[in-house]
């Protein structure tokens, strides 16, 4: 995989694919940090002569053209941050976005409208990544967070390019992630969070990548009833119960450490912060809800953490958007800060409690990809990745 920093920039027009799906509010961007983790990427490219074509998607429209989804309030957030005018043209492909991308001068920039306007990009359809490769000599990936999908803009359209690489921000996560492909031991993977049947081939990946597992937020239940324990009225995909079993029994034969919170915090509903208390794990009532690891847990992770030399962590503790239960969470978070190990975090929501705690800047690596980085840990590559040669 090539870098942007090896690629003839000076006067071509370079179709620059990132991630600007950042929320919108009233018509504005909501947040811009995409936006502005993008902007070295693009600056560099500015400053090399590139002729620069950028284009994103943003939520799900469908393949249907949704106002509501464009990317013109992007354009003006943009022009904002980089200080310099943006041009927005409201398509992505055809005649005229063909012609204007003709007329940009060197270092002028180009937004393109979203890309899931049309079915042919989700669907990868090959003409549809024909049209796109027309409008450019270069190609440049930036967008992590949607390396994962092998959709026409990530896949098909760079497969038509000869000069082709990967932005700052690829790159940067390209290398950090690869450092859990081969790490340092012993390797630990934490993981929590709701999504646990999206999340399979990651937890089965890790359970083989990493020396010693530990398992807590909504993950921990299944791995509870899988132990035949009741786990009250607590978030369970009954489905996803003999995952549970069939990691433990790896484990087991694989003599790695699998460690399952030993108390939780329970209440009747996330909402019921006055109801909260600490429980064993062979006593969660079964009107209340585990919501959040107690605090011997946390001081068992801390323990078995101290020889580790790398960790990767995935996934809240536990509700963490309603005290109290968002202690379990807080308090990894700030270990991880801690510790002398390489510590990446990846997930959306993981990271988020992670930068709510005030110490994402003191992990080795905090990635941008939620999906992706997880793709990334299980197969060792991306579509995207792949798609650049
Ligand atoms: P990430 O985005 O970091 O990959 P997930 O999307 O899998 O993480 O899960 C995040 C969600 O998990 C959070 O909204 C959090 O409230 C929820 N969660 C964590 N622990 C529990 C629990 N014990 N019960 C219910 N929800 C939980
Ligand atoms: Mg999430």
């Amino acid at each position: 995989m090539r870098s942007i920093r090896e690629l003839p920039l000076e006067g071509k027009r370079l179709f620059l694919r990132v991630d600007f799906n950042v929320p919108l509010q009233d018509g504005r961007v909501g947040d811009a940090t995409r936006i502005v983790q993008t902007l070295p990427t693009i600056r560099h490219a500015m400053e090399r002569g590139a002729r620069i074509l950028c284009a994103s998607h943003l939520g799900k429209p469908g393949g249907m053209r949704r106002p509501g989804l464009s990317l013109a309030p992007v354009a003006v957030e943009l022009a904002a941050r980089l200080g310099r005018p943006v041009r927005f043209v409201e398509d992505c492909v055809g005649p005229e976005v063909e012609k204007l991308a003709g007329t940009l001068g060197t270092g002028e920039v180009l937004l393109l409208e979203n890309l899931r306007f049309h079915a042919g990009e989700e669907g990868n359809d090959p003409e549809f990544a024909r049209r796109l490769a027309a409008l450019a000599e270069v190609y440049v990936n930036d967008a992590f967070g949607a390396a994962h999908r092998a959709h026409a803009s990530v896949a098909g359209a760079a497969g038509l390019f000869s000069e082709k690489g990967a932005g700052l921000l690829l790159e940067k996560e390209v290398r950090e992630l690869s450092r859990l492909l081969d790490p340092e031991r012993p390797f630990a993977a934490i993981l929590g969070g709701a999504k646990i049947s999206g999340k399979i081939d990651t937890l089965r990946a890790l359970s083989r990548r990493a020396d010693l597992l530990l398992i807590g937020g909504g993950m921990a239940n299944h791995f509870v009833s899988a132990l035949g324990l009741s786990v009250g009225r607590s978030l369970l995909e009954e489905d996803s119960v003999p995952l549970a079993r069939e990691i433990l029994d790896f484990c087991k034969r694989e003599g790695k450490t699998i460690a399952l919170p030993s108390d939780f915090v329970v209440a009747s509903s996330p909402g019921d912060a006055a109801g909260a208390r600490t429980v064993g794990i062979t006593k969660i009532p079964e009107d209340a809800m585990a919501l959040d690891v107690g605090q011997k847990t946390l001081e068992q992770f801390e323990r078995l953490l101290e020889p580790v030399r790398t960790i990767f962590w995935n996934g809240p503790m536990g509700v963490f958007e309603k005290p109290p239960f968002d202690r379990g969470t807080k308090a990894l978070a700030m270990l991880l800060a801690e510790s002398s190990a390489v510590t990446v975090v990846g997930g959306g929501e993981s990271v988020a409690a992670a930068r709510e705690a005030g110490v994402a800047d003191r992990f080795t690596h905090v990635s941008t990809g939620g999906g992706a980085s997880l793709e990334f840990l299980t197969g060792g590559t991306l579509p995207g990745i792949e798609a650049l040669g």
